[in-house]
């Protein structure tokens, strides 16, 4: 059982008589860890408190925060196997997925800590007998609440590159990955000055907490409803907000592809990580020349996948994070049925502990139908059977999300109709994930706001200054 301790002003363990969370394990129900729930008035001492070391990590040299992140990225290689069993018992993601979610964060504090001191502003010409220029500067103090379904790797992205472009952070892990985050933080903090990192754990109320303070930005990834709230609470600070929110990402099987190939690129899109992936296939619009087919090879799929502990290698599927959560998802799903969905596979919710779902296929839906529209989170694949290409992207940009769209296709014209017509951050065209390092996009409606990864990050993490540099007198230099 982890015993979790919050870092505030540099010190571990501070932070007064709150109360506590516990996490269970969604393999079997039994209690992994406690953590303290932060209070609204032990989150503003710790604002202050990293207020008051800020203007001195702001003001050290880029080389030096840079060397600092090589270190914290060596120590949490160093805490690796921990972080992967931590999260794997947190949240139940199999062994390799979460050692997959270990390695790309500290592969993106690699990134950083080589990008942040190469960054510069332009150079501008305000007249000969003078000097213009534009720096970045760190933006002060930054809040980053962070979600559990791939917790280091999402932590690292936000944590990395606020860190090294100088601001100090409060970091708010998800109340359902608190070890997780606390070991990541003891990590992190080992190579930084005491105070630029502090970590507050708690739920909603501590986020909202942090969320109402005033910091100088706000950085969430999380849900949608989450994200509206915070972009409220910030409108009465004036703190910068960037989201990385929900989505309801649509892949589009194209007239012509070889079904059993879609089928395979549907089921790893809809039920890698149990579908608690932000860009998960959430919504399936199939032309009807292949929709038969198509379904009988993703039944198949669905099927085959070996559901199981996060701690068995063989594992395929795991558990979903919690009860609470398959019961949503569930939810959904016989919702749909109610309005003449028709379950494939899977849909029902199996006997035992944990929070196990099964790889489940729906057919027979329309694109109205909310288990269609709505973000599930969930292995749920729901299919909607579509005339043609036009049909299919026609739905898939009706969506209050816009975070990727995946679509399979021969067609070049079709590929290009898509990414450009599709009003989503993301567009992938014959593979549903993958995209080459150092990519980076904005989410669109409901999914957010900003650059949430990628060297950008960097840019939303400093404000710009523009300097005008005169001689004295308007005489020479
Ligand atoms: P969530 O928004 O419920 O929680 C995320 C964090 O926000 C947690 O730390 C939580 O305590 C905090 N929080 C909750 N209510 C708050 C409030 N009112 N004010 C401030 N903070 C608050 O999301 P989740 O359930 O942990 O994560 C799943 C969601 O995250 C899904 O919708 C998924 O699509 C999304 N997600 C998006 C991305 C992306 O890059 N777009 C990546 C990962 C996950």
């Amino acid at each position: 059982m982890y015993t979790v301790a919050q870092l505030i002003g540099g010190v571990w363990g501070a932070g007064g008589e709150e109360g506590e969370l516990v996490v269970h394990d969604p393999t079997d129900g039994s209690p992994v860890s406690s953590a303290p729930m932060a209070t609204a008035d032990v989150v503003g001492k710790a604002v202050e408190a990293a207020r008051e070391v800020a203007a001195e990590w702001a003001g050290t040299a880029p080389a030096e925060r840079a060397a600092a992140l090589h270190r914290a990225a060596d120590a949490v290689e160093a805490m690796s196997e921990e972080l992967t069993a931590a999260v794997t018992a947190e949240m139940g993601k199999p062994l390799a997925d979460a050692r997959g979610g270990v390695e790309a964060g500290i592969g993106t504090l690699r990134q950083y800590a080589e990008l942040a001191p190469m960054r510069g502003g332009r150079t501008l010409h305000g007249g000969h007998h003078a000097i213009d220029f534009m720096a970045p500067q760190p933006r002060g103090v930054v809040a980053a609440i962070t979600p559990w379904n791939d917790p280091v790797a999402v932590s690292c992205g936000l944590l990395g590159a606020a860190l090294v472009t100088g601001n100090v952070v409060l970091y708010k892990p998800s109340e359902r990955t608190p070890a997780t985050g606390w070991l990541l933080a003891r990590a992190l903090d080992q190579a930084l000055p005491p105070g630029v990192l502090s970590l507050l754990t708690g739920a909603a109320e501590t986020g909202a907490a942090l969320a109402a303070q005033e910091v100088d930005l706000v950085a969430h990834v999380g849900s949608t409803e989450t994200g509206r709230a915070i972009a409220a609470a910030a409108a009465r600070t004036g703190a910068k907000v960037l989201l990385e929110n929900g989505g309801s990402d649509p892949l589009i099987v194209d007239a012509g592809v070889d079904p059993v190939w879609a089928a395979g690129e549907a089921a790893l899109g809809a039920f890698a990580n149990a579908g608690q992936i932000c860009v998960a296939v959430e919504r399936i619009y199939a032309h009807r020349d292949v929709a038969e087919d198509f379904v009988a090879a993703l039944v198949d799929r669905a099927k085959a996948l070996r559901m199981g502990s996060g701690r068995d290698p063989a594992t395929e599927l795991g558990p979903l994070v919690d009860r609470q959560h398959r019961d949503r998802v569930h939810g959904q799903v016989t919702a749909a049925v109610a309005q003449g969905a028709r379950i494939r596979t899977g849909g029902t919710l199996p006997d035992g502990p944990g929070a196990f779902y099964p790889a489940t296929v729906v057919t027979d839906c329309r694109h109205e139908m909310p288990l269609v529209r709505e973000e599930t989170f969930g292995p749920v694949a729901p299919v909607v059977v579509v005339d043609s290409f036009s049909e299919a992207l026609r739905c898939a940009a009706d969506s209050p999300y816009g975070l990727g769209a995946t679509v399979l296709t021969g067609s070049m014209s079709h590929a290009q109709r898509a990414w450009k017509e599709l009003p989503v951050g993301t567009v992938k065209v014959n593979a549903v994930f993958g995209g080459a390092p150092g990519g980076a996009a904005h989410p669109r409606r409901g999914s957010g706001q900003g650059f949430g990864y990628g060297p950008e990050l960097l840019d939303e993490f400093t404000a710009t200054k523009a300097v005008h540099i005169e001689a004295p007198g308007g005489g020479h230099w």
